[in-house]
């Protein structure tokens, strides 16, 4: 079977949106480093099997950035009768990262830009269905993440909240630190949902909260 693969469709930067791929998208938001492209990895390996190849992301400042998650060119679909349609090398679903938002440093005018176009999507994109913004589980919430936070509420995005990279952290220490971040963020209790991109975690309840997100 011909492995599943995340392709990039494109860097968008201006005001078009980018061209709908017909399948639902996922919008992944937090501030550079904080573990974004390798829980999007186990994330795509767990959608589409060993063998999923995940794209390198461009350096380039763009305001979305999305990805297709192809079903494989031959045989079957690990995504099962569930979720997202599963026709052989089609999407099956979009990932939008959205580096700018909120986060860049930027100088005053490419900001303005880059988060214009980033808020459109996130206002106006139809087939959005969840944002999923990560925290470092280790630190406290940042203004800008409640900044960006409350932008995503303000626009009715549905979102979830993750704590990456958990295994940093030691037994004792998580129940403090998720603590921390639900307090910090005022999110209601079960988030944020804990994952690490090195071990695993949270990644199968993550992926079934995408699947039950892209059925409403
Ligand atoms: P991005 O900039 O948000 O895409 O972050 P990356 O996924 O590139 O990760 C940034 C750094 O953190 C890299 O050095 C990764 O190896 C490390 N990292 C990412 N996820 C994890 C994780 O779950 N656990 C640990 N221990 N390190 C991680």
């Amino acid at each position: 079977t011909a492995p599943s693969e995340l392709r990039m469709v494109g860097g968008y930067l201006n005001k078009q949106l980018p061209p709908s791929l017909g399948v639902p998208e996922i919008a992944f938001l937090g501030r550079s480093n904080v573990g974004k492209s390798s829980l999007l990895n186990r994330l795509v390996t767990k959608a589409a099997g060993d063998s999923a190849r995940v794209g390198k992301t461009p350096g380039a400042t763009a305001s979305v950035n999305l990805y297709a998650l192809l079903g494989p060119s031959k045989g079957g679909n690990s995504l099962k009768s569930k979720g997202p349609s599963t026709a052989e090398g089609k999407p099956i679903l979009g990932f939008a990262d959205l580096p700018g938002f909120g986060y860049a440093k930027l100088s005053k005018e490419t900001k303005e830009s880059v988060e214009e176009a980033a808020e459109r999507y996130l206002g106006k994109r139809r087939e959005l269905a969840l944002g999923i913004l990560l925290v470092d589980s280790r630190r406290i919430p940042s203004e800008d993440d409640r900044v960006v936070l409350a932008a995503l509420f303000d626009m009715g995005v549905p979102i979830i909240v993750v704590a990456t990279k958990s295994d940093k952290l030691k037994a004792n220490e998580i129940e403090p630190a998720m603590r921390n971040i639900r307090e910090g963020l005022g999110l209601p209790d079960g988030q944020p949902l804990r994952v690490s991109g090195v071990t695993g975690e949270g990644v199968k309840e993550l992926w079934q909260i995408i699947l039950d997100a892209c059925e409403t």
